[in-house]
């Protein structure tokens, strides 16, 4: 086996990803488990998003359009860029993967923050290209230590904006002074998976580079705010040289048909975002209060969910909570063994989520 296949795919370690709540409620017998595991929105999908499914549910006997032109039109009217500047993937996990596909040779390197997003990493070693890990300064991407970190057999620069799992951002000034820093032969990607998230006004309007042609792209994705996560269906936003690039490696039928439709819902359910970032807002001070008052270290976040230091090994954590039906995620995968991530919930979930870290607490 080892003969057949490529060395490089041996240095992968599988990705690890939240526990599913089916399992654990099989594995427990138990119900009513709920998963802060994977920063999905708690609210569902948007109803226009589920009315849009059903709609279209009879007709996926028929190729979806490998062009996704209606969805390309809308996000072009809404991003004030055009078709040609956009490409759709299942998932921003894909678009990652077809980056590495377009972009890497095996003796090129990517840069990204550590602890980060995994599949950066994932879609490099898959390439058989070199990965350098630049350590996050107090919980957030260093640029000025990434820009010191370029050399030129950098082709990638990936950029998690507002970070996974810290919920950090770099800010307007910091990304401009960096990209001052780029050399042209260096891809520079910003992933905004948590974009619609964040509240704070020092954060970057990425597009802006796009606009000017730089060498940059935008990663955003139907799965967090907009609540697809089970339909895979995120979207890169790139000078049209770039995006011709990546569909170049794309399978022609990459986002089903049914993705295409209810994201195009999605996208119009301004009533829906509203109210699920309201819900995100409240629950952040919820959880803040909490943890303030218990005295816990928590990373202020920019996005749905929270990195608390619980200050107890966290696959220990991860078993009581598990035990009272809440799965969170654990620090040590992010080299934070004490840290656990969880998302924010509905009011009733959150509230859960505090009894639960008590008892875990006493
Ligand atoms: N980027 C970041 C930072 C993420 O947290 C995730 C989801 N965990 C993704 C990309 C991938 O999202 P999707 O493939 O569901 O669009």
């Amino acid at each position: 086996m080892r003969d057949l296949a490529r060395e490089e795919i041996f240095k992968i370690k599988p990705y690890i990803p939240g526990k599913p709540v089916e399992e654990v409620e099989r594995e427990l017998d138990i119900t009513d488990v709920i998963k802060l595991a994977s920063n999905e929105n708690p609210l569902g999908p948007s109803p226009l998003a589920i009315e849009a499914i059903t709609a279209f549910a009879s007709k996926v006997n028929v190729y979806p359009d490998g062009n996704c032109f209606y969805l390309k039109k809308a996000l072009a009217a809404a991003l004030n860029c055009t078709s040609e500047e956009i490409v759709l993937g299942n998932g921003s996990d894909n678009l990652l993967m077809l980056l590495g596909a377009a972009f890497l040779n095996p003796t090129d390197e990517i840069i990204m923050g550590t602890p980060s997003f995994s599949e950066y990493d994932f879609s490099a070693k898959v390439m058989g290209a070199k990965t350098v890990k630049v350590p996050l300064k107090n919980f957030a991407y260093d640029l000025e230590g990434i820009a010191n970190a370029l050399t030129d057999k950098t082709k990638i620069v990936f950029i998690c904006n507002p970070n996974n799992p810290t919920g950090t951002i770099v800010t307007a000034t910091e990304v401009e002074s960096f990209i001052q820093k780029v050399p042209a032969g260096v891809l520079v990607v910003f992933d905004e998976a948590y974009y619609e998230y964040v509240e704070t006004s020092a954060y970057p309007d990425s597009l802006q580079y796009v606009r000017e042609n730089k060498n940059v792209i935008v990663l955003r994705t139907f799965s967090k705010i907009y609540g697809l996560a089970g339909l895979r269906i995120g979207y890169g936003v790139a000078p049209k040289e770039i995006i011709s690039a990546i569909n170049r490696v794309r399978e022609p039928f990459n986002v089903n048909l049914l993705a295409q439709k209810a994201a195009l819902a999605a996208l119009s359910d301004t009533n829906f975002l509203e109210k699920s970032r309201a819900v995100n807002a409240a629950g952040k001070e919820m959880l803040y209060d909490f943890l303030r008052a218990r005295g816990l270290e928590f990373v202020p976040t920019e996005t749905n969910f929270i990195f608390i230091n619980i200050g107890i090994d966290s696959q220990e954590v991860f078993q009581k909570f598990l035990r009272q039906g809440i799965i969170v995620r654990t620090g040590d995968i992010f080299g934070h063994p004490e840290f656990i991530r969880v998302t924010v919930g509905t009011s009733r979930e959150n509230k859960r989520f505090i009894t639960a870290l008590e008892k875990v607490l006493s």
